[in-house]
């Protein structure tokens, strides 16, 4: 590896102006350069006879030079001007102000060029103005036909790119180590690394360019193949180190947990017992527990916790839920203390307003503990914690996961999402997790009707806030919150409560935001699950987990400013009860794009169809939090694009470590697995 850790510099025709460009773009050293592959490819294959050119094309020809002019334009400016003439024609090449060429090209020489061909004024000739050109008995190589383009910085030509990248491919070739294994590449028909990287810089002539802009050609999915086998061995090792952790093996005798499920006004779906069940099997092996539970908005993921916090409570322990807001927290502590009526738990609530009862947390007083970030402060310590779950999770970071762990005895941790992802993807993103699924919502939900009406036509929505409350609902008036705009948002917002509240004089009208103090916030929502306030205009603070089963009406004001996660979570805090429910999109001004989000929460309801519409109209870059998940980045592979390179990693990985856990019989692939994971895998074995 050596040679391939070399500054830049080292390479022929980089110099230290070129180097410091260079470093711009992510390139140090020669393996830098070597990873930087190009974003597309030009097909200069196309060559074209003189006679067959038309104006307006780009084109590729090749021919003689017959003769080099030097003019000059009326307003002194310098012109190369060559004579190209093959088999059935000639034709003029001109460059503008690049007297250096008059050393570079010589009469008889072959060259190629390509570029836009045009007529010249007097109509006699075609030129091509500043072609791009190849000398073809300079090029100690075969002349480059399919061009590699890469992106590049200010100072540096396409062309010196290509040159040094050739440099470094040339001078690396050497030093390339194979890595995989004979039978894997044969198994997956892929070409070795030292041939992979430069096919995919310097294609030769017969490649399939179409392939090569995919980046699905068999050497593009090579490189792409060794990054991802990286990352999931890096995984599965940090699942095998979980494994051979000491965890608890939770073994309750159930009674608490029946009490539980009898006391609950309604039968656990399907879906909600099948997830049960997994998880209170992994609870009982004697290793930490790590799971991932999604579910779509609404499937009633809280059940599924309170029932494995039972599980580890009945064993002695304490268990812990942390949720992303104070909002999220004070509903799941009044919902989990009700449902735990009369049954032998100690609930609690710790978050940055109520966290005067630390020393229940650190006694064991408390055994079902329910808080924020408070919960992972350094001054908060627990006796016996057990069992963790991450409500919302992609809310928090890994390193706040871990932190919440680090407070407890190994404890099985549950996270919950909300989010829908792909399995293989979840699994990858995540980390080293199990996976269940609630696919299935209560039954008797009816999906929200939904619909957008324009604010001209607020009477009609006015309408329907009246006939919703006069028929025993309550409504949600939702405004959108910006931390840019937050002043003008507030006030739009109070404005909206104010103006709702005359219009019904008759009923409560509420307001509730993040900016207010929380003792005032609570109040707030506890009158509105009530049933006390009728109409509760809110900002977004309601947007995460709320659930108030009674609220029927959703009206989102300027819903084109929220993106299609956004409304489809506001969405689920209604139609969580029998009676249907309705939410209408106000949108004031909409772009093309809002108009495809407005149109996506109309049409779906399914939490994973508009996930999928939502990558559509934005591309997969934003998302799944896949940046702050605390994985290494991925430089040449896309989590989206190459899913099934994906799970080929994963198994190929996976046969691997069964073979040899540590990898000690394949120092290079370990070496680069460390490489790979520098700096981020600590967090994952502290985790
Ligand atoms: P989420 O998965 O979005 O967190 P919640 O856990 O908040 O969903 O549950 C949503 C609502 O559904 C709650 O009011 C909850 O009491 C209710 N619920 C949960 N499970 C069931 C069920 N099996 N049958 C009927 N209602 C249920
Ligand atoms: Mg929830």
């Amino acid at each position: 590896m050596n040679g391939l850790n070399l500054p830049v510099q080292y390479l022929k025709g980089v110099g230290p102006k070129k180097a410091s460009l260079l470093k711009k773009l992510g390139i140090q050293t020669v393996k830098d350069a070597l990873y930087y592959f190009p974003f597309q490819y030009e097909d200069r294959r196309n060559k074209k006879s003189i006679f067959d050119i038309k104006p307006g094309e780009i084109v590729g020809v090749e021919g003689h030079i017959v003769q080099i002019n030097e003019l000059k334009t009326k307003t002194n400016l310098s012109i190369i001007e060559a004579i190209i003439s093959d088999a059935t024609g000639y034709l003029k090449a001109k460059w503008f102000n690049q007297l250096y060429l008059k050393k570079i090209l010589k009469e008889k020489q072959k060259i190629k060029l390509f570029g836009k061909a045009q007529i010249d004024w007097r109509g006699a000739y075609i030129e091509i103005v500043n072609p791009e050109y190849e000398i073809v008995e300079n090029l100690n190589s075969q002349a480059q036909e399919i061009l590699p383009i890469y992106r590049l910085t200010e100072g540096i030509s396409q062309r010196q790119m290509q040159s040094i990248m050739q440099a470094a491919v040339e001078f690396s070739i050497p030093f390339i180590q194979e890595h995989l294994p004979e039978k894997i590449l044969k198994k997956l028909s892929l070409p070795y690394l030292s041939e992979a990287i430069k096919y995919v810089h310097f294609p030769p002539k017969d490649a399939d360019v179409k392939s090569l802009n995919e980046k699905s050609s068999q050497f593009h999915k090579r490189i792409i193949f060794d990054e991802l086998f990286l990352l999931q061995l890096g995984i599965l090792m940090m699942k095998q180190n979980r494994l051979a952790e000491k965890g608890i093996s939770f073994k309750p005798e159930g009674k608490l947990l029946r009490n539980f499920l009898e006391n609950l006004p309604f039968q656990l779906t399907t879906a909600q017992q099948k997830v049960i069940k997994e998880i209170l099997q992994d609870m009982e092996k004697p290793v930490p527990m790590n799971r991932l539970l999604q579910g779509d908005v609404g499937s009633g993921k809280t059940v599924v916790a309170v029932a494995a916090m039972l599980a580890a409570i009945e064993c002695g322990y304490q268990a812990a839920l942390m949720a992303p807001t104070e909002i999220l927290a004070e509903q799941h502590y009044i919902n989990i203390y009700s449902m735990l009526k009369g049954l032998p738990v100690n609930v609690l609530i710790f978050t940055s307003t109520y966290n005067k009862h630390a020393n229940l947390i650190a006694s064991g007083d408390a055994n079902l503990i329910i808080g924020t970030h408070a919960l992972i402060q350094e001054d908060v310590h627990f006796k016996n914690l057990g069992f963790v779950v991450i409500d919302e999770q992609h809310r928090f970071g890994v390193i706040q996961r871990a932190i919440l762990k680090k407070k407890g005895l190994n404890p099985d941790t549950l996270v919950m999402t909300a989010t829908p992802i792909p399995r293989t993807m979840a699994l990858t993103v995540y980390g080293d997790l199990d996976y269940s699924v609630l696919d299935e919502l209560p039954q008797g939900r009816k999906p929200v009707l939904t619909k957008v009406i324009e604010p001209q036509n607020k009477k009609v929505v006015y309408k329907m806030i009246e006939e919703e409350v006069k028929s025993g609902g309550q409504v949600y008036v939702v405004y959108p919150l910006i931390e840019e705009s937050e002043a003008m948002d507030l006030k739009s917002a109070t404005q909206g409560y104010e103006g709702l509240q005359k219009l019904f004089p008759q009923y409560k009208v509420g307001l509730i935001h993040g900016k207010m103090p929380s003792k005032q916030r609570e109040e707030i929502m506890k009158e509105f699950r009530s049933g006390r306030i009728h109409i509760l205009v809110a900002t977004t603070v309601i947007e995460v987990g709320v659930d108030v089963p009674n609220a029927t009406l959703m009206i989102i004001t300027h819903a084109e400013r929220f993106g299609l996660a956004q409304l489809h979570q506001l969405r689920g805090r209604v139609g969580r009860g029998a009676r249907p429910s309705k939410c209408i999109l106000m949108p004031y001004k909409l772009t093309e794009e809002a108009k495809l989000r407005l149109k996506a929460i109309v049409n779906y309801s399914d939490g994973f169809k508009i996930a999928e519409e939502d990558m559509k109209i934005r591309g997969p870059g934003e998302l799944f939090g896949v940046k702050q998940s605390g994985m290494p980045d991925l430089k040449v592979a896309d989590l989206l694009r190459d899913q099934s390179v994906l799970d080929t990693a994963r198994k190929e990985a996976e046969i691997i470590l069964r073979e040899d856990r540590t990898l000690n019989s394949y120092p290079r692939i370990k070496a680069l697995l460390e490489e790979f994971w520098r700096n981020k895998v600590e967090i994952f074995m502290t985790a």
